[in-house]
């Protein structure tokens, strides 16, 4: 990945981390929140040339979808997958109950739902979080007419580019597994069409949701080793996909066959109470995506309240796959 670096004799390998809001005047750049930084620059270039489209970051992940609303005419029908992102479906959701949009959920894998749907904004994510539901985004957006936005948070550039296959809009929450070291929050768009990414980018600048310099640096940092670490943590995640389906206290497995994000069932709340309680490796801890990893009962969310009761969501990090195993073992008992 030549992409977002510096070139030429005496320059820096890595572009600079640039903490500047103001830019001496008569340049390119004058504001940075109108104009951007370098930093976000080469950031944006990165995952621009990765997905295949024109890239604007973002102070979050829910910032973009902040965004997309902002440039979405009033009273638009959008539909969701019922089982997404909670905190996607619960700003959509405000944006219902405010009268700003009207927002109908469908289950992701009923396509013809999708197929038939006459949503102006179709919010599409695959795999979903937390249930790991594949959706078919190419029948989906050869279908309609309306909008298409794809989270592709889950399975990241490297799995898929759903611009490629019709999508209008691209978004990431880069404080997952591009960043990778739980240690930022950005976000990401990468529209297929310049005039969309610059809609984009006027609803950041209106709104002022941009990123930081650091966290910025941080995801381009992230997202340099971002093949290594999902070929890593894809490898275990499927050893103890396999071995968590063979377990008699698991009730059911859900992986894609790709990623580093697996749900597994236990029969109930306190039974995964109880599991994830007694790990000591795996930490208990939201959020996902990270070299370390962490699992988290999502039922207990208010979002997520129709999650089966005992899903435990499980994101696979880069330790030794026999001590995550020895872990999960002497905790399930
Ligand atoms: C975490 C997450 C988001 C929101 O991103 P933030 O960076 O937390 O704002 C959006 N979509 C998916 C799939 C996520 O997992």
């Amino acid at each position: 990945m030549a992409a977002g670096r510096p070139h030429g004799p005496g320059e820096p390998l890595n572009t600079p981390i640039v903490p500047a809001s103001t830019f001496e005047a008569g340049g390119d750049r004058n504001y940075s929140r109108e104009n951007g930084t370098p930093t976000w620059e080469a950031l944006e270039q990165v995952i621009g040339d990765l997905e295949g489209g024109h890239a604007t970051a973002f102070a979050s992940g829910i910032a973009t979808l902040a965004a997309i609303i902002d440039i979405t005419p009033v009273g638009a029908k959008v539909a969701v997958p019922t089982f997404s992102y909670a905190g996607s479906r619960g700003l959509l959701a405000h944006a219902h109950r405010t009268g700003r949009l009207v927002v109908t959920e469908l289950p992701p894998d009923e396509t013809d739902a999708w197929t038939g749907s006459d949503a102006d904004l179709l919010w599409l994510e695959s795999p979903t979080n937390p249930t790991l539901d594949v959706m078919d985004l190419k029948a989906i957006a050869a279908a309609t007419s309306g909008r298409v936005v794809v989270d592709n948070t889950f399975a990241t550039p490297l799995g898929q580019q759903p611009l490629s296959i019709g999508a209008d809009i691209v978004v990431h929450s880069a404080t997952k597994l591009i960043g990778g070291h739980s240690d930022l929050l950005l976000g990401l768009t990468i529209a297929a069409e310049p005039a969309l990414a610059k809609e984009l980018r006027d609803a950041r600048t209106r709104n002022g949701a941009t990123p930081g310099a650091l966290e910025a640096y941080l995801a381009l940092r992230g997202l340099r080793t971002l093949p290594v670490r999902l070929a890593e943590q894809t490898r275990t995640a499927a050893t103890l996909a396999e071995r968590l389906a063979a377990h008699p206290a698991v009730t059911k497995v859900r992986y894609p066959g790709e990623g580093m994000m697996i749900a597994f069932e236990l029969p109930d709340a306190e039974s995964a109470d109880a599991v994830t309680a007694r790990l000591r490796l795996i930490r208990r801890a939201t959020s996902l995506g990270g070299v370390e990893s962490v699992v988290e009962r999502r039922a207990w969310l208010a979002g997520d309240a129709h999650v089966p009761a005992g899903l435990l969501r499980f994101s696979v990090g880069l330790e030794d796959p026999e001590d995550l195993w020895r872990d999960l073992a002497s905790a399930l008992g």
